[in-house]
């Protein structure tokens, strides 16, 4: 194969970490038994692991184990808590907060219960991505049943004011759930002081495996009721059925305990990384940084461009870089970035944008190349426009 180019998207995905891989392997052959299995030795060693991945999530967010709800990923913990509090609290009432710029696993569930008749705010964010506290308090109506607010942003990195909108959806006793896919053991979480009642996690974003999440649901000061999505052998407290995939919970504990241990110093190399890329693109004119500068996610670098073609601009980095535009992030979908249209961007500065997510296999040398890469890149299309 050719040289490959050099991956900075890892807000999409990431590699599993060896040390993921190699925890994993004994539970695909030696300890493939089903945590169900209650009579016998093959059971127990998998309920074991189950139960460790279970301690480790938990410890990570400072819940309690038996909060912690495996599902196949943050889709399906989103899905799970936004129509299953839906369900459960139809009666309280219907209506539902949220924000423009939440991932489409958030806000396709909520368009779903609006055509069943609930009612939806999505809220605003401000110029730098955050969302502004006093339209939140603005929104909050008697019927009010759940709060969705993410915790970091997966296009921006923009990290929101979880114990802030923990507090004022307390003191008004409103449920409030956060997806942290971007977040889980990166940023502090802490589900107590935050007052967060559901958080969506998922492994694949922090070097474990695809296919795997947890949804955290809150059992006390208040127990959270929820409506279960999938129905069958009643496993995860009857809350989301199927038998449970061993392999892979094991690799999400793996993976959390890592980036746990190391997210400290990896926080302090990611951010030295990002603004290192920063200073040199920043030498050209017309560069402008999305979202947040500080209260972002380390990895994460969000710049549009002024005078260049998105999709030029991403022919033209492709060989040297894998890295995400300014488009809809699904790829069956080429409208603009929602997220970026939502910081106020027109179309065509939204499509002129790169999301660099950097990572903990890039090193200086790789941002070095991708930076000169880039500025080569950006000046030769803006030449080309000025000639036509
Ligand atoms: C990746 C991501 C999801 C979807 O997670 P899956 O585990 O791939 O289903 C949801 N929300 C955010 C913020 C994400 O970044």
């Amino acid at each position: 194969m050719s040289i490959r180019p050099i991956y900075l998207d890892c807000h999409a995905t990431t590699p599993v970490d060896e040390r993921v891989v190699a925890a994993m392997l004994p539970y695909f052959t030696e300890h493939f038994g089903n945590p169900s299995s209650i009579s016998h030795v093959y059971g127990w060693e998998a309920e074991a692991a189950v139960k460790q991945t279970r301690e480790i999530l938990a410890a990570a967010i400072n819940a309690t184990p038996e909060e912690i709800i495996f599902t196949s990923g943050a889709t399906e913990a989103n899905n799970l808590a936004i129509k299953g509090i839906a369900e459960a609290y139809f009666q309280k009432g219907q209506h539902i907060i949220t924000v423009a710029t939440e991932h489409s696993a958030v806000i396709d569930p909520c368009k779903y219960l609006k055509s069943l008749g609930f009612e939806i705010t999505i809220l605003p964010v401000q110029k730098d991505g955050l969302i502004d506290l006093t339209e939140l308090e603005k929104a909050f109506r008697p019927e009010t049943i759940l709060v969705s607010v993410m915790a970091a942003n997966n296009e921006i990195g923009v990290l929101q004011p979880l114990a802030e909108i923990g507090e004022m959806c307390r003191d008004r006793n409103i449920i409030f759930h956060t997806d942290a896919a971007q977040a889980i053991a990166k940023i502090p979480l802490d589900v107590q002081t935050m007052k967060i009642d559901l958080m969506s996690l998922t492994a694949h974003k922090v070097y474990g495996p695809k296919g795997i999440g947890a949804l955290y649901v809150r059992r006390r000061n208040p127990r959270v009721q929820l409506a279960p999505q999938q129905h069958g052998g009643g496993h995860e407290r009857g809350m989301r059925s199927g038998t449970l995939y061993t392999p892979q919970i094991v690799g999400f504990g793996k993976a959390v305990e890592i980036a746990l241990a190391e997210q400290t110093i990896e926080n302090q190399r990611l951010t030295e990384l990002r603004q290192s890329l920063w200073l040199q693109l920043f030498q050209l004119e017309g560069i402008h940084l999305n979202g947040h500068p500080t209260q972002r996610l380390a990895g994460n670098l969000n710049i549009s461009i002024e005078g260049v073609d998105g999709a030029a601009l991403l022919l033209g980095l492709q060989p040297v870089m894998a890295v995400s535009s300014g488009s809809a992030c699904s790829s069956a979908n080429t409208s603009p970035s929602h997220v970026l249209t939502a910081l106020g961007h027109s179309p065509q500065l939204a499509y002129a944008s790169v999301r660099f997510g950097i990572g903990r296999f890039n090193t200086q040398q790789e941002i070095d190349i991708v930076a000169k890469h880039a500025i080569a890149t950006i000046q030769s299309l803006r030449k080309q426009t000025t000639l036509v």
